[in-house]
């Protein structure tokens, strides 16, 4: 059974690793009256990358969580969404606000950090257990009512209990991201298209931006430091339409971050076993083409926290768990898988098609696609069984 708060106290929970996945969860747990400890092997807190986009449904997960109003405020309401070539034509254009219309939540652009500052203090301080690895997954799973594997894409948790789950393979191109001064209000996220290259722009704070790259390279051959990886980067997209070029003038070699991409090939089969579970990238990490990997643990939180709460025996609950997040995650991850190829593996003849048929599709056709990925909204509550 999900064990009923009585003279024993609440459930206990322990989440393993604080990013997104972690800290949400624990959030989702606390907030349905569970005691969780999260174990973060890091020796402070912090979140690695520079920007996030939050689509309508990760915006939902978060209202979910009480904190949509709290990331509505860090954050900047992108007004559009652009598709374009290297030398500026537009392909297709996305009005955000018909998006947000059509989901009933914005499309938002937020710093990394500033999302993962508010699920740590919506956690709490004493919650979290920084430099704390956690390595025997049996020992934890028979002192605690629940564990929450949330070690992400190379997951210790999920390699103990999972052994035959596949392993992260290299998508076959690479990333550089980081926060850019612009010095002007932007609120249109854009991406340019170039052969097997994209640039992205998306407005995370009032005159800041997070700009992504990239470009489809044998995996490990990375520049010595961040000011050759910026050399490296204005060879590539100096040449390509404004603000591209001056974006790369104003970013900072000292906080650009460079990572091959890596992704699960296939999510396992089942995300629970026992009262073990999955979330985020160590249940499904996928190529970040659709921007949803972050909204997917957020999503994951939620789900879970319903599940646990109308009283059923806890491994029964994470059954119901799977089998709703695996078909949404399996779903996602191969979306995202495609739009890999076409972005980063078309050849020539491919890729015209590819522009042309973006080119031509209507806008309201592009809306109603969306709602396979955004159209995600969080379960109404149940009442609690006796
Ligand atoms: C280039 C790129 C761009 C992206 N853009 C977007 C986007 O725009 N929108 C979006 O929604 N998503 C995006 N994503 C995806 C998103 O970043 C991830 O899906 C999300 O951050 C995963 O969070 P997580 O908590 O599952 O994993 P992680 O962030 O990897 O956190 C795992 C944590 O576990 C800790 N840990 C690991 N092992 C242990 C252990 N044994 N014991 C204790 N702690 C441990 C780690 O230190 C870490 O803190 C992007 C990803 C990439 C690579």
């Amino acid at each position: 059974m999900t064990p009923p708060p009585g003279p024993a106290g609440p459930p206990s929970a322990t989440v393993v690793g604080a990013g997104i996945a972690g800290l949400a969860t624990a959030v989702a747990l606390r907030r349905s009256g569970w005691s969780v400890t999260v174990h973060e092997r890091a020796a402070t807190l912090r979140a690695l990358g520079a920007g996030l986009v939050l689509a309508p449904n990760a915006v939902h997960a978060l209202d979910a969580l009480g904190l949509g109003d709290a990331v509505r405020e860090h954050a900047v309401t992108l007004t559009a969404s652009a598709l374009r070539r290297p030398d500026g034509r537009t392909l297709s254009r996305l009005d955000a606000s018909r998006l947000a219309r059509r989901h009933g939540a914005p499309l938002l652009g937020v710093e990394r950090g500033a999302l993962h500052a508010l699920l740590a203090d919506a956690v709490g301080p004493g919650a979290v257990r920084c430099g704390s690895a956690v390595t025997d997954l049996a020992s934890v799973a028979a002192q605690h009512d629940l564990v929450v594997a949330a070690d992400g894409l190379r997951s210790h948790m999920r390699t103990a209990g999972w052994p035959g789950a596949a392993a992260p393979t290299y998508s076959g191109y690479t990333t550089w991201r980081a926060l850019v001064r612009t010095g002007a209000p932007v609120t249109e996220a854009s991406e340019t298209w170039g052969r097997r290259e994209r640039f992205g722009v998306v407005p995370v704070a009032e005159g800041v931006a997070y700009v992504f790259a990239t470009a489809t390279v044998p995996a490990g051959r990375h520049a010595p430091d961040g000011a050759a990886e910026l050399a490296g980067l204005r060879r590539r997209f100096g040449g390509w339409h404004a603000p591209i070029p001056a974006l790369l003038d104003a970013a900072d070699p000292a906080t650009l971050l460079r990572h091959d991409v890596h992704a699960l090939s296939r999510v396992p089969a089942s995300l629970h076993r026992g009262t073990t579970v999955l979330v985020g990238d160590a249940a499904h990490a996928l190529e970040p083409n659709l921007g949803q990997g972050a909204g997917l643990a957020l999503e994951d939180a939620v789900v879970l926290a319903h599940v646990l709460a109308d009283g059923a025996p806890v491994a029964q609950a994470l059954a119901r768990y799977s089998a709703s997040r695996r078909a949404r995650a399996a779903e996602l991850h191969a979306t995202s898988r495609r739009l890999g190829r076409l972005t980063q593996h078309a050849n020539p003849v491919v890729e015209s098609a590819r522009d042309a048929a973006v080119r031509l599709t209507p806008a309201a056709v592009a809306l109603r696609a969306s709602d396979r990925t955004m159209g995600w909204r969080p379960p109404r509550p149940t009442s609690r069984r006796g």
